[in-house]
């Protein structure tokens, strides 16, 4: 049997073990999949081939630390530094990105987006901003510190601390940050998250399962919202067909895995 993992901190939250045993079990895969708790990124490799992993899913905080510790990194994952899939290829660990298209497949249904704010500016953000660039969207990043933006300024988009943001409107405003993860905070000050809402079509969270301050404040101003599961369903599937070596179709993988979300 293969092992898998997810390695994240905290990770007792996270629906990937649930996602993936559904589908190995319904496709009659020969796997399984479990959640590790790893508070220091420097033992990711080490920790991953100790345990004999076929393969992993890298949540909070440890995407960069991922794309650092492969001894190589494929496709989109490369042009933007950060990892969220791990493959044990014949003992040297490969790297990949889903969470970028898995983003893209969630935000199907919002329509005629061209302008997009994205709040926060870590792993997931330098994904997205990277692909909302490959998509053609005119994308304003948003982060409460200034020193994390420079990688976003290289890339040529317009970039705000919360001491400078101008009140602007956009068609979509995505929720990057970790606030309201296992807290209560809001990615930005109400009074400059507030108007920017108001003048805006859709919200997206990245994170799932609960309703976020984020979340609650879209639904208190009446705005079409949706959090990170879709998400999470589209960069799963990805995932798990690098897991089980492209074998499956993807429609096969994702039908299994959507029905785990009913459980
Ligand atoms: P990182 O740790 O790389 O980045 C965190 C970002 O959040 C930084 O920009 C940081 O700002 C900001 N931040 C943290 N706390 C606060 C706060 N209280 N107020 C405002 N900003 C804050 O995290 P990731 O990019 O890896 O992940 C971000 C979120 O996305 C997580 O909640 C994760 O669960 C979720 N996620 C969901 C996925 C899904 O499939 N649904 C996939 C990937 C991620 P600063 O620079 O100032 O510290």
């Amino acid at each position: 049997m293969k092992l898998f993992a997810i390695f994240g901190d905290p990770v007792e939250h996270s629906r990937s073990p649930l996602m993936h045993n559904h589908v190995f079990r319904q496709l009659g895969f020969d796997g399984c999949y479990t959640r590790i708790h790893l508070q220091d990124g420097e033992k990711l490799k080490e920790t991953f081939f100790n345990l004999n992993l076929s393969g992993a899913n890298v949540t909070v905080p440890h995407k960069e630390a991922a794309f650092k510790a492969c001894d190589e990194v494929r496709g989109f994952a490369k042009k933007i530094g950060v990892v969220n899939t791990l493959i044990n290829e014949n003992g040297r660990l490969i790297g990949y990105n889903t969470d970028a298209d898995g983003f893209l497949y969630a935000i199907k249904p919002f329509t005629g987006i061209k302008t997009i704010l994205l709040l926060g500016a870590g792993g997931t953000a330098k994904a997205l901003a990277n692909k909302f660039i490959d998509e053609g969207f005119t994308t304003t990043v948003l982060n409460r510190s200034v020193n994390r933006l420079e990688y976003f300024k290289a890339l040529g988009l317009t970039c705000h601390s919360w001491e400078d943001m101008p009140v602007d409107s956009y068609d979509l405003i995505v929720n990057t940050t970790s606030a309201g993860l296992k807290d209560d905070h809001l990615p930005a000050p109400e009074a400059l998250l507030k108007p920017l809402l108001q003048s805006c079509r859709f919200g997206a969270d990245a994170i799932y399962g609960k309703v976020t301050p984020f979340l609650q404040l879209c639904s208190n101003l009446e705005i079409t919202a949706k959090d990170g599961s879709d998400m999470l369903l589209g960069q799963g599937v990805l995932a798990n067909s690098y897991f089980t070596n492209g074998e499956f179709d993807l429609e096969s993988i994702e039908e299994p895995m959507k029905t785990s979300f009913n459980f």
